[in-house]
């Protein structure tokens, strides 16, 4: 795997010697047509994930560990509930998964509700698995109409109506840059498009508990919550993995020799 990773390092830093660039770093920079933000702002923001992001997610699962008795966390830890409680499940159909969906955008923000109700009288949310259906999640534009469609396989669990949260998400993001002159401007990088919708889950949160109205699952508004230390985890682990170091500094064998 070394030696594989190697070999792409030099290929990749090979490549971009070849266009004019000093490092893969710089090119790829260019190739992904990143001009809003540089490799300092991304290396600023890997440090500052270090230092507040990861000692939480640490504590989260020193807590974790200690309430499953376990010696180390292992990954298949991270998925279960670590009090033991049953799953929750905040809607059975897809209909009434939309509805929830609905009410929750409707107390962010009531335009964001309005675009889930033009979705629904269009006919563009199949939200429901059944049989045969391909698996995934996602929302797709549809620049002539500006109205997007959402397209997922919802059986009912906590996951699945943070999924629709997530794609109605990117649903508004669709409809607000529908009037955008030029189709590739509404073709956006992932870090532009998840931030509509990860910043959707964020600014939902605190009405999630419109999902869990019974009683008995009083404990709902920390359970949910608890899911995202997991995407949270996901995401500090790459601090490990200094990329842009990586490229930046060229492969191995040439600085070298
Ligand atoms: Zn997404």
């Amino acid at each position: 795997m070394d030696d594989l990773f190697d070999a792409m390092v030099r290929d990749r830093h090979h490549m971009a010697v070849n266009a004019g660039f000093a490092n893969y770093r710089d090119y790829a920079y260019a190739a992904l047509g990143r001009f809003d933000h540089s490799p300092e702002d991304a290396e600023a923001f890997h440090t500052s994930v270090a230092e507040v992001v990861v000692p939480l997610v640490e504590e989260l699962e020193r807590e974790r560990q200690q309430q499953l008795g376990v010696d180390r966390l292992r990954p298949w830890d991270l998925a279960v509930d670590s009090a033991g409680l049953s799953p929750l499940r905040p809607f059975r159909t897809g209909e009434q998964l939309l509805a929830t969906a609905t009410a929750i955008f409707e107390k962010v923000h009531p335009s964001f509700a309005a675009h889930l109700r033009t979705m629904r009288e269009k006919a563009l949310l199949d939200l429901e698995s059944r049989e045969g259906k391909a698996p995934g999640g996602y929302n797709y534009p549809l620049y002539r109409s500006g109205a997007p469609f959402i397209f997922m396989n919802a059986v009912g669990t906590a996951d699945d109506l943070v999924t629709m949260l997530h794609e109605g998400g990117h649903a508004v993001h669709s409809f607000r840059t529908h009037p955008l002159p030029l189709t590739a401007f509404k073709q956006f990088p992932s870090e532009v498009a998840e931030l509509a919708s990860m910043g959707m889950e964020l600014l939902s949160m605190r009405h999630w508990d419109l999902a869990y109205p019974d009683p008995a699952s009083a404990q709902s508004p920390a359970r949910p919550i608890g899911t995202c230390d997991r995407c949270v985890a996901m995401g500090s682990r790459r601090r490990r993995f200094p990329t842009l170091g990586v490229y930046a500094s060229g492969p191995r064998s040439c600085a070298t020799g």
